[in-house]
C-alpha cells in the first residue's frame, strides 16, 4: 500500500498499488480478469488481513480468557485489542459497548430478541424502513408476532428516499424502537441517521443503525450519531466472515436482559443462582470467532491507514463516472436516484431478466449481483423482479468500469439476437 500527495495536499492512494493487496484480484474468472463489483456483498480481504489470520493458527491459536499459558493470554490480549480498535474506530466512549458477533443479522437479533424481551408489550410499536434488508424486517416482524405489537413501516420515495414527513408522523407514544439502514445495499441511499436519531430521542424512541453498509464507506462515529445500537458486518469491511459488532450505549447494555449465555457469559455458576458477568462478555456466549476479531482489527487498521477520506472521495469518483456511463446505455434504467448515495448502482434493462445479463457478465469475467438483494419490499415498490446491482470498492478501477459498461451492451445485444 503506497499513499501519494498531489499538488493541493490531499493525500490519494495509488489504485494500482492497493490493488496488490488483495491477491485475489489478480486472478482470473472464465478466462478473463476478474472485474469484482460485488463488494455489497462481501468484500476482499487484503494480504495483511491474510496474513494476520495466517500468523494466528500457525503461531498464536489458543482458546481466551480462560488459560493461564501464555498462548491463551496472547490470544486474550489480541482479542481484546481488536475490541479496542473497534471502539476507536466507530468513536464509542468505552470498549464494553463493543459486543462481538457472527455479523449485523446476528446483532440484530441479539437487540431484537433481548430488548423485545424486556421493553415490548401488546401493541406497541417497531418502526424499520422500506428499504430495510430482511436482517433488519425478519427479527422485527417475529417480535412483533410473538408479542402482538405492530410492526411500522417508513415508505421511500420513487427516487429511493426516506418520506421524512412519514417517518415523523410515524412516531408515537406507543414507538418502543426505531431500526433503520445507514446506507441501502440495493438502492447506495445515504440516510440521514443523525437526524432521525435526533427527532427519535426528543421523544425517547432509541434507534438501532444498520451499519452493514456504511462501515465500508463511510466514517462513523457514534457518539456524534448518537446512535444506541450500531451494527455491522466484519466481512463487508475487508474482514473475514463471521465476525460482527454490535455497539450499544452503556446504559442500553446495562438494562439489556440476556441473550444467549453459556460459558464467557458468567461469574459464578450453581445450581441454585448464576450470577453473570457485564457487558461485553455477558453478550459473547461460548468461544468466539477469535481470530475474525483479529482479522477485523487489522483490516480495520488497513483503511485507517488509506484514510476513510481518500476511500469516500475516490469511491464518489467512481459512483459519478459509472452512473455517467450506464445512464447513456439504452434501454437501461437505474433504481435508486437519492442524492446522497454510496458507491453502489442497481439498475434494470428493459424487457430483460438481470439473471440473463449476470449470466453474460459473468462469462466475460465481470462479477455483480442480480436478483432482489434480501429487500423484497423494494423489489415490491418499483414493481420489478430484480435489479443487476454493481457495487464498488477503493480497489476498483474507471478502466474496469469501462469494461463493464461495454459487457452490459454485448450482454443486451446477444439476448436481444435470439
Ligand atoms: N443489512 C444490510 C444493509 C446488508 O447489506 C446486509 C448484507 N447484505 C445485512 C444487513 C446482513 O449482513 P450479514 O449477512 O453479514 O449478517
Amino acid at each position: 500500500m503506497t499513499l501519494t500527495k498531489n499538488i493541493e495536499e490531499v493525500v490519494l492512494f495509488d489504485v494500482h498499488e492497493i490493488r496488490k493487496d488483495f491477491p485475489i484480484l489478480s486472478r482470473e474468472v472464465n478466462d478473463k480478469p476478474l472485474i469484482y463489483f460485488d463488494n455489497g456483498a462481501t468484500t476482499q480481504k487484503p494480504r495483511q488481513v491474510i496474513d494476520a489470520i495466517v500468523k494466528y493458527y500457525t503461531m498464536q491459536n489458543a482458546n481466551i480468557h480462560r488459560g493461564v499459558h501464555r498462548m491463551s493470554q496472547d490470544a486474550t490480549d489480541e482479542y481484546e485489542n481488536a475490541r479496542i480498535t473497534v471502539q476507536k474506530h466507530i468513536g464509542a466512549k468505552h470498549e464494553n459497548e463493543i459486543i462481538f458477533t457472527r455479523g449485523t443479522t446476528d446483532s440484530i437479533n441479539l437487540v431484537a430478541t433481548a430488548f423485545g424481551k424486556k421493553y415490548v408489550n401488546v401493541g406497541d410499536e417497531i418502526i424499520v424502513s422500506e428499504m430495510e434488508h430482511h436482517s433488519n424486517i425478519l427479527p422485527w416482524q417475529q417480535l412483533c408476532e410473538e408479542k402482538n405489537a405492530v410492526l411500522k413501516v417508513i415508505p421511500i420515495t420513487d427516487s429511493g428516499e426516506l418520506r421524512m414527513d412519514e417517518y415523523k408522523k410515524l412516531l408515537s407514544e406507543k414507538t418502543k424502537l426505531i431500526a433503520i439502514t445507514h446506507v441501502s445495499n440495493t438502492l447506495g441511499t445515504v440516510n440521514p441517521v443523525k437526524e432521525m436519531i435526533a427527532i427519535a430521542h426528543s421523544k425517547s424512541i432509541p434507534v438501532l443503525v444498520d451499519g452493514a453498509q456504511s462501515i465500508p464507506h463511510l466514517k462513523v462515529d457514534v457518539q456524534d450519531l448518537d446512535a444506541d445500537f450500531y451494527c455491522f458486518s466484519g466481512h463487508k469491511v475487508y474482514a473475514p466472515t463471521g465476525v460482527g459488532i454490535l455497539y450499544g450505549k452503556e446504559e442500553w447494555l446495562k438494562k439489556l436482559p440476556n441473550y444467549q449465555v453459556g460459558g464467557g457469559t458468567i461469574k459464578t455458576v450453581s445450581f441454585n443462582k448464576s450470577e453473570y458477568a457485564e457487558s461485553p462478555l455477558r453478550f459473547e456466549a461460548g468461544t468466539p470467532n477469535i481470530e475474525g476479531a483479529i482479522g477485523l482489527a487489522v483490516a480495520l487498521d488497513y483503511i485507517n491507514a488509506l484514510g476513510l477520506k481518500n476511500i469516500a472521495a475516490y469511491e464518489d469518483e467512481l459512483l459519478e463516472y459509472a452512473t455517467e456511463k450506464l445512464s447513456a446505455l439504452d434501454n437501461l434504467q437505474i433504481i435508486g436516484t437519492a442524492k446522497e448515495k454510496a458507491s453502489v448502482i442497481s439498475f434494470v434493462v428493459e424487457g430483460i431478466h438481470p439473471l440473463d445479463i449476470g449470466i453474460l457478465l459473468d462469462a466475460q469475467g465481470v462479477a455483480i449481483r442480480t436478483g432482489h438483494h434480501c429487500t423484497q419490499p423494494i423489489m415490491a415498490h418499483y414493481q420489478i423482479q430484480g435489479t443487476i446491482r454493481a457495487s464498488f470498492s477503493f480497489y476498483n478501477t474507471k478502466e474496469e468500469i469501462d469494461i463493464f459498461a461495454n459487457a452490459i451492451v454485448k450482454s443486451i445485444k446477444r439476448i436481444n439476437q435470439k
